[in-house]
């Protein structure tokens, strides 16, 4: 059979999904489709991985806009996965490229793990000689392997694991922790009923991040990770330790194993293992619960949608910018931001790791993690041992205040403040009610124990306000900080929380007892603050927002229905088009862009052609601020007349439980970084007797810190949010995906 055919002027692309299923695969899909086709590409879906191009036929279709419609809150890949043994040879990759070329592809995006990858790399590199045969062979017309001299790709990362060095996120992590995060909160209530000991398997067979960051947000108390194998007499020194804790005040026992991991001699490590040591040594009444795949399971995480759109997006782009000279790198994130690296060396470094561990260079190995991965190991080791540090030069009186409106978080990161600060060898207080409480002198000390139940829980225990002192509180506020001997202050919280730090900053010259390093700990779900890209409940929030669209739009499936939702952020529209992504809005409203009579007259006419050539559902998401004018109950009434009955038109306004949810494993992670850093930062003024203070942030990987003085610099001050926001960098991809052009 001789293929004749060309690819003709519109650029083709194939996209396949391969190796193991993570949720966020399908976002990652719908957005290379659609943004292909926004740029007037035609886009192909491989089915079942590899093993579609190797068999052709129905195993490679065109995908139109809306065959992608709907699949973004489902779970795995709607285009199959599959573990391709025939992809793996050279006959394989042959027929692969012929059935490729019969559809005029040279260009593809693959998104799976690090096999998928390289197998993918190894197809490029035959991809000349592949076509070479097929010309010898009879197969190919020479035209079509002059007109396809190079295989053009991307490549995605497809792994709940997160284990690709490079990359911050894989696709899939965010939701696999959301999956084990539900477990062990489940688990701890009924272990902590009947004081029990329960031993949780997560997956990972080299990589220990599932293992790791659960064990953070969860408040686990042992952790067994690939990178790190215990040395020998790990027995004793976990017993040893879970003792310690429940001395401490803990009321269950949770180690989590994740499945590969192993002792220093190479031996696996068992989570039956673990439970009978625990049985045998403390005599705890131990449970075993291997989760398994339901890891890989159900709707994907906020997060696993909007950034596996947003990769998605960039995949698109990259493709279709390819030439073939051009080597294609893997896309992922270093923090919030999309990166391009090297697929062979990404690959090649990800597989050292099992080599490094085997050889017994733990730290190396943990060093190809990252350094939050490090970080999280060492402020984990900290986190669940109570023993009180020896008192050093920067051992004080903390007091620990929430300012601000209420976010998701708060309570983990007072109860990780407390934790760290007892173990750095700190007093632990806390202020009740915000700094109408500290006026009023509520401030107790926290132990140990007294935090136990704040990790998972929703609201603020210490209370929260958002009054900011007035001129005649200074002074009462500073006899309280006197009266108890408060040395240094962790403000954890929102704007007012920020502007209320800086002001008594400011008056320290006159109240000698302000005289103290004021550190504030960014948590607010408007996700507004200076210095940080993110701060604590934003996530929380996102996950919120995500799920009502998810039930709204199965409440409109059976009606021709246009949903106007507002979102709240004040100022700052980080929730309305990161909820507007992950819920598959076809427009967000934002302040930072305002709207305009002519764009909202553009959308009108735009929905009624849309409506009139079978559309079914359509979903604006409007920041509530965006316009004082352009309400959302008047853009609902203009999209309702206009559309004279072609569709009818529902406003959702979601308010306060936006604030109301237990701390996503995201909200939970960032919220022990940044306190943990916070202290550190206090515990360096405290003993250079410094009274600089400081806020500290999210800057893409890392925590930094800056100083208070410096808190209004780059802010917009008459808007409440920073002059720069680096998620605006989303708004061409919430257009690319959610504009149909046609
Ligand atoms: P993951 O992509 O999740 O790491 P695998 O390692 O199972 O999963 O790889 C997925 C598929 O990628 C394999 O089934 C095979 O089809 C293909 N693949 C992996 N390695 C190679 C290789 N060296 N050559 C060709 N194909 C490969």
């Amino acid at each position: 059979m001789t293929t004749t055919s060309t690819p003709g002027q519109t650029t083709r692309i194939g996209i396949l999904t391969s190796g193991g299923d993570a949720q966020g695969m399908n976002a990652a899909v719908r957005a290379v489709v659609r943004t292909a086709i926004s740029n007037g590409a035609r886009v192909f879906a491989i089915y079942e991985g590899f093993q579609g191009m190797v068999d052709g036929g129905a195993g490679i279709r065109e995908l139109g806009w809306e065959d992608v419609g709907s699949i973004l809150h489902k779970g795995g890949t709607l285009i199959g996965t599959f573990r391709s043994k025939d992809f793996r040879t050279w006959q394989g990759r042959r027929a692969a490229a012929r059935n490729l070329l019969a559809h005029g592809i040279d260009r593809l995006v693959v998104i799976g793990g690090d096999g998928s990858l390289s197998g993918l790399d190894q197809f490029r590199a035959d991809w000349p000689e592949l076509l070479a045969e097929l010309v010898a062979s009879g197969e190919l017309a020479q035209e079509v392997a002059d007109a396809h001299p190079a295989l053009m790709f991307a490549g995605l990362v497809g792994s709940i694991d997160n284990d690709l060095v490079g990359t911050d996120a894989t696709i899939g992590a965010d939701t696999a922790l959301h999956r084990i995060l539900e477990a062990i909160d489940a688990l701890s209530s009924t272990a902590a009923s009947h004081q029990r000991s329960f031993v949780v398997e997560v997956m990972g067979r080299h990589c220990g991040y599932l293992a790791l960051m659960a064990a953070v947000a969860g408040g686990c108390d042992f952790a067994i990770i690939p990178e790190f194998p215990p040395a020998e007499g790990w027995e004793d020194r976990m017993c040893g330790a879970l003792k310690r804790a429940r001395e401490g005040g803990r009321r269950d026992t949770m180690v989590v194993v994740a499945e590969g991991a192993r002792d220093r001699a190479g031996e696996p490590i068992t989570s039956g293992y673990v439970r009978d040591v625990l049985e045998d040594r403390l005599g705890e009444d131990t449970r075993v619960t291997i989760l398994g795949h339901v890891q890989r399971g159900g709707s994907p995480s906020a997060y696993d949608r909007w950034a596996s759109t947003w990769l998605g997006y960039e995949a698109a782009l990259e493709v279709l910018a390819a030439t073939p000279g051009s080597v294609g790198p893997v896309i992922g994130f270093q923090g919030n931001r999309v990166v391009r690296v090297p697929l062979v060396e990404a690959v090649a470094r990800t597989r050292e790791v099992p080599e490094l561990i085997r050889s017994g260079d733990y730290q190396q190995a943990m060093a190809h993690r990252g350094g939050a991965f490090q970080e999280m190991g060492a402020i984990f080791t900290e986190l669940v041992d109570p023993t009180q540090e020896e008192v050093t030069p920067s051992s004080r009186r903390i007091a620990i205040i929430h300012a601000g409106g209420l976010a998701p978080g708060m309570n983990t990161a007072a109860r990780d403040a407390v934790r760290l600060g007892l173990r750095r060898g700190h007093t632990m207080l806390g202020i009740r009610d915000g700094f109408p409480g500290l006026r009023d002198g509520q401030v107790d000390e926290l132990g140990w124990a007294a935090v136990e139940d704040w990790l998972s829980s929703a609201g603020a225990e210490l209370g929260v306000r958002r009054a900011m002192p007035t001129t005649e509180d200074l002074y009462p506020i500073s006899r309280a900080l006197e009266d108890h001997r408060v040395d240094g202050l962790l403000v954890i919280g929102g704007w007012n929380a920020y502007q209320a730090a800086h002001l008594l900053h400011r008056e320290r010259e006159r109240y000698p007892a302000l005289r103290i390093p004021i550190l504030c700990v960014p948590a607010s779900i408007d996700n507004n603050l200076p210095g940080t890209e993110l701060s604590i409940g934003a996530d929380t929030a996102l996950n919120i927002v995500t799920q009502a669209i998810d039930r709204l739009k199965v409440s409109g499936a059976a009606a021709k229905r246009a949903f106007v939702v507002e979102t709240m952020g004040r100022y700052c529209g980080f929730l309305a088009l990161a909820s507007g992504l992950a819920g598959g809005a076809e427009r967000v409203y934002l302040h930072e862009e305002g709207i305009t009579l002519a764009e909202l007259q553009a959308d009108v006419e735009w929905l009624r052609q849309s409506f009139g050539a079978g559309r079914k559902l359509f979903l604006a998401v409007r920041n509530e601020a965006a316009n004082p004018l352009y309400t959302t109950d008047f853009i609902a009434r203009v999209l309702e007349e206009e559309g004279r009955g072609l569709y009818d038109v529902r406003q959702a306004v979601l308010g306060h439980v936006q604030q109301g949810g237990a701390p996503t494993p995201a909200d939970r992670l960032l919220a022990a970084r940044l306190v943990s850093k916070a202290l550190h930062v206090l515990g360096e003024q405290l003993a250079a007797g410094r009274d600089d203070g400081g806020y500290v942030g999210l800057v893409q990987s890392r925590i930094e810190q800056s100083p208070l003085e410096h808190l209004n610099d780059d802010m917009d001050l008459k808007h409440r949010r920073p002059r720069h926001q680096w998620w605006m960098a989303l708004r061409p991809v919430l257009r690319a995906v959610g504009d149909n052009p046609a």
